[in-house]
C-alpha cells in the first residue's frame, strides 16, 4: 500500500507508531499529485516546499509528543480561505496575484495542530457554479470518469482526495458546494451548521449561507476533521458559542432509537432512477441498523431555488462591491478616470457568472424591488426554516439524495445555466435553514459514476449526522475508495 492510500485515521496510527514519517507521507501524496494532477486537475497551486518543511516540523512535533490528530497529515485547501503568504485567487482573474497577510481561522487552526498544507485547490469563481467549469483556471476532471465534471463549486477539493493527492480537504458550502462535488467524486463532504466553523478569513460569497467544512475518503476522518476546525471564533461575529463535542465519539453507537425521515418532497420528477435506487439501497441499510424510518413533509421546498437565487445574489453582489482595483486585486491600468477605473477593473476580472450574479443581486436589492424580490425570498426562507423545525419533532436526520443525477459531461450545461440552478434543489435548503448536512457515498451507476446519500440533521447535530452516516459507510463498505487512474 502506497502511504497516499492510507485514511487519516490510518496515517495517524502509523505517524504515531514511528513506521511512517510525515516528510514520506507527504512525498507519497507530493508524488502522487504530480502522476495524476496534469489529468485531474485538482491543485491552482501545489507548495510543494512549504509542505516538506511543514512535515518536517510535524515528525519534530511527533517525536516530541504532539498527539493532535492532524499533525503530519497532508491537506488541500479550496482557494477561497486565505493562506498568508499564499496565493488565494478564488478561481477569479480579479485575485489571481492576491496574496493574504494573514491565515483564515480554520487555517490557523490547521497549523496549530501540525497538518501539512499541500496547496490550493480549482473552484467555481467566488464558489459561484456546480460544475468548478466557471474557474478561470484549471477545471478539474471527475476521477471516476474522464470528461465528466468533479461537480463544484468545491470541484478541486473533492476530486484530490477522490484522486488521493491527499488524505483530505476543506471545501465550503453556500448552496451545496461541498456536499454535491463529494456527491459526484465518490467521497465524504459536510457542511456544518451554519455558526459552528468561523467564516473568518474565508472570502465571502453569501454571508448568510457560507460554511467551511471537511471532504474526506470516509466518516471518521470528517468526524477528525470536524473537531479540528469547529468552535467559536471571536473574529467571526457569526460563529456560535456553543460547546464541541468529539464528533468521534457517537461514530460507533449504531442506529437504535434514531428516527430516519424520508420527505416526500426530495423524491419527485427528474429524480434519477439509478440515484432514487441507491437512496432506497441507503434506507434499507439504516433501517437493518435499527432506525426507525418515519415519513416526513417539507412542503415549502418547491420554493428553495427560488429562494437561494435571490438571496445568494443579492449578498453577493454587495459582498462583491469591495473589488474596484483600490486596496487590492486586479486593476486596469490604461483608465481615464477613477469611475472608469472601477469599471474596466471590473469588467476584465469578473467572468460571466460572477457578473450574472452582481446583475441578478443589485436588482434584487434596489430601491422599489426590495420588498419584491429580497424581503420576500427573506420571508419564505423562515418558512423554509419552520419546514425543518417541525420536521425534526419527529425524526432525528432526514435521508435524501444530494443531486437529482450522477455526473454529466463537461460543457453539457454551457450557456444554460438556469439547469444548473435547478439541481441545486436538494441542497440549497440546508443552507437556507443553517442545518447541517453531509453526502456519503451511496453506490454507482451502471456507468461507474459515483452517487451520494444525503443526511441532513438538526442545528448542532453533526454527532447524530456522522453517527447515522456512519452507519450508512458500515452498510455500503464504500470508505476510501478509489479509482484506477
Ligand atoms: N451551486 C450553487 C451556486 O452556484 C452553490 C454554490 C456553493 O455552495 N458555493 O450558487
Amino acid at each position: 500500500m502506497n502511504p497516499y492510500e492510507l485514511s487519516i485515521a490510518q496515517a495517524r496510527t502509523e505517524l504515531d507508531n514511528g513506521t511512517l514519517s510525515s516528510r514520506d507521507l507527504t512525498r507519497s501524496c507530493l508524488d502522487r499529485i504530480k502522476s495524476v494532477d496534469g489529468r485531474i486537475q485538482s491543485f491552482l497551486l501545489v507548495t510543494e516546499e512549504e509542505a516538506l518543511q511543514q512535515a518536517e516540523s510535524a515528525d519534530k512535533q511527533i517525536a516530541a509528543g504532539n498527539v493532535a490528530a492532524l499533525c503530519g497529515i497532508p491537506l488541500a485547501m479550496k482557494d477561497l480561505l486565505c493562506t498568508e503568504g499564499v496565493t488565494t485567487s478564488c478561481g477569479s482573474k480579479i485575485l489571481e496575484n492576491f496574496v493574504p497577510p494573514y491565515d483564515a481561522t480554520v487555517i490557523e487552526k490547521l497549523k496549530n495542530q501540525g497538518a501539512v498544507l499541500l496547496g490550493k485547490t480549482s473552484m467555481d469563481e467566488f464558489a459561484m457554479g456546480s460544475t468548478s467549469e466557471n474557474c478561470a483556471f484549471a477545471v478539474p476532471d471527475n476521477p471516476w470518469k474522464a470528461g465528466y465534471v468533479a461537480g463544484g463549486s468545491s470541484g478541486g477539493s473533492a476530486s484530490a482526495v477522490a484522486a488521493m493527492e491527499c488524505l483530505g480537504s476543506l471545501g465550503s458550502d453556500t448552496g451545496g458546494s461541498i456536499r454535491q462535488p463529494a456527491s459526484l467524486c465518490g467521497i465524504v463532504g459536510i457542511k456544518p451548521t451554519y455558526g459552528r466553523v468561523s467564516r473568518y478569513g474565508l472570502v465571502a460569497f453569501a454571508s448568510s449561507l457560507d460554511q467551511i467544512g471537511p471532504m474526506s475518503r470516509d466518516v471518521t476522518d470528517a468526524a477528525i476533521m470536524m473537531n479540528a476546525i469547529s468552535g467559536y471564533d471571536p473574529r467571526d461575529s457569526t460563529s456560535v458559542q456553543q460547546s464541541v463535542p468529539d464528533f468521534t465519539a457517537s461514530l460507533k453507537k449504531g442506529m437504535e432509537g434514531i428516527r430516519v425521515g424520508i420527505p416526500a418532497e426530495y423524491f419527485t420528477a427528474g429524480l434519477d432512477s439509478e440515484v432514487a435506487g441507491v437512496v432506497e439501497n441507503g434506507v434499507q441499510i439504516l433501517k437493518d441498523a435499527g432506525a426507525e424510518i418515519v415519513d416526513i413533509r417539507l412542503p415549502h421546498t418547491e420554493y428553495c431555488v427560488a429562494v437561494y437565487y435571490l438571496i445568494a445574489p443579492a449578498e453577493a453582489s454587495s459582498n462583491l462591491a469591495r473589488y474596484d482595483g483600490v486596496a487590492y486585486g486586479m486593476r486596469s491600468e490604461d483608465a481615464s478616470s477613477l469611475e472608469n477605473m472601477y469599471r474596466e477593473s471590473r469588467s476584465a476580472g469578473f467572468g460571466d457568472e460572477v457578473k450574472r450574479r452582481i446583475l441578478i443581486g443589485t436588482y434584487a436589492l434596489s430601491s422599489g424591488y426590495y420588498d419584491a424580490y429580497y424581503k420576500k425570498a427573506s420571508q419564505v426562507r423562515t418558512l423554509i426554516l419552520q419546514d425543518f423545525q417541525k420536521a425534526y419533532e419527529s425524526c432525528d436526520v432526514i435521508i435524501s439524495p444530494v443531486t437529482p443525477t450522477p455526473s454529466w459531461k463537461k460543457g453539457a450545461h454551457s450557456g444554460d445555466p438556469l439547469s444548473l440552478y435547478l439541481s441545486d434543489i436538494l441542497t440549497i435548503s440546508a443552507n437556507l435553514a443553517g442545518i447541517p448536512g453531509i453526502s456519503v457515498p451511496g453506490g454507482f451507476s451502471k456507468d461507474g459514476l459515483p452517487v451520494g446519500i444525503q443526511l441532513q440533521a438538526a442545528h448542532f447535530r453533526e454527532d447524530t449526522l456522522l453517527q447515522a452516516a456512519y452507519n450508512l459507510e458500515l452498510g455500503t463498505g464504500l470508505a476510501n475508495k478509489c479509482p484506477e487512474l
